[in-house]
């Protein structure tokens, strides 16, 4: 039996045309398959590019049955590419049980860098990016996005959510009501296209700013939420994991004091912290 083909993940532009990789377009142009989430919109993109690879639709709903074929094709020796209307194939997007049956069956899977408005929005937004949460998108229903929202009041990372434009609205009225006016919200809006803006302020805020002009509200979002403040007495973990390794090897004060530039805390507060390690172990 001949080995199996390989599976490649390949991204494609969130607005902007020229940000499909040279190395997207030769797999897209080289593979036997192109598995496509819309495939009339994928033919858009393929004809752009001058590309005539055969396609096969693979979306939600159909999603458990091609995922079977595919494999078989695979196994067969047929290479397959995964794309979706925009972005990265998976994030927000059908092809995690694509990628499962191939990890599965031990066929080559290899995915390919490129466009995600996620991590466009999020390099851009100049909120932290050290820690960050993607959540996609927020459940539709009332009940569970206040669930889900409640859980940002403690979050200390940057939450990211994919949002529809018919819903921005309501869901900064409720970021508002749940987690008041003092976080930082910022807008990616229309990322690489000709009308992208990032906008960054309080909920009510932003609120404004989408009524300000209904035609603010219509197009693509990311919606991003600062981390929540860091209470004085609270020391974020990576904060207290360094603490513990350099007061290993350092005298304590000295521990304290460089864990205390690095993260902007309280020297103090650290070294009140470091003074539990030793109880810790003591008592252990
Ligand atoms: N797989 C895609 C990716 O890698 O970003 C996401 C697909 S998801 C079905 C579509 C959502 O992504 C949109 O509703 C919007 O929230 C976000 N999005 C996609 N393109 C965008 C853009 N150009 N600007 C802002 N948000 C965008």
């Amino acid at each position: 039996m001949s080995a199996p083909a390989t599976l490649y993940i390949v991204p494609t532009p969130i607005g902007n045309l020229e940000d499909i990789t040279a190395r997207a377009l030769r797999i897209l142009e080289t593979v036997d398959w192109i598995a496509a989430e819309d495939t009339r919109h994928t033919h858009r993109l393929l004809q752009h590019v001058g590309i005539k690879t055969r396609t096969l639709s693979l979306h939600e709903h159909n999603e458990e049955k091609r995922a079977a074929m595919l494999c078989r094709r695979l196994l067969d020796g047929e290479s397959v590419a995964l794309v979706s209307d925009a972005g990265t194939p998976l994030i927000s997007d059908p092809g995690f049980l694509l990628v499962r049956h191939c990890t599965d069956q031990n066929i080559p899977v290899v995915p390919l860098p490129g466009p995600c408005a996620a991590i466009t929005a999020l390099s851009g937004s100049g909120l932290p990016t050290d820690r960050f949460i993607f959540e996609g998108f927020l459940p539709v229903k009332k009940q569970a996005k206040e669930t889900l929202l409640k859980l940002l009041k403690e979050r200390n990372a940057t939450t990211v959510f994919y949002e529809a434009p018919r819903r921005v609205l309501d869901t900064l009225a409720e970021i508002q009501k749940i987690l008041g006016d003092d976080r930082r919200i910022v807008l990616a809006k229309e990322l690489t296209k000709a009308f992208e803006a990032y906008v960054g302020g309080s909920a009510s805020e932003l609120i404004s700013w989408l009524e300000a002009e209904p035609a603010r509200q219509k197009g693509e979002f990311v919606l991003m939420v600062s981390p929540a403040p860091v209470k004085e007495t609270e020391i974020p973990a990576p904060a207290l994991a360094l603490l513990e390794e350099l007061a290993e090897v350092l005298p304590l004060k000295k521990a304290a004091a460089i864990v205390a530039g690095h993260y902007k805390l309280k020297k103090n507060a650290l070294y009140q912290a470091g003074l539990s390690f030793g109880q810790q172990s003591d008592k252990e």
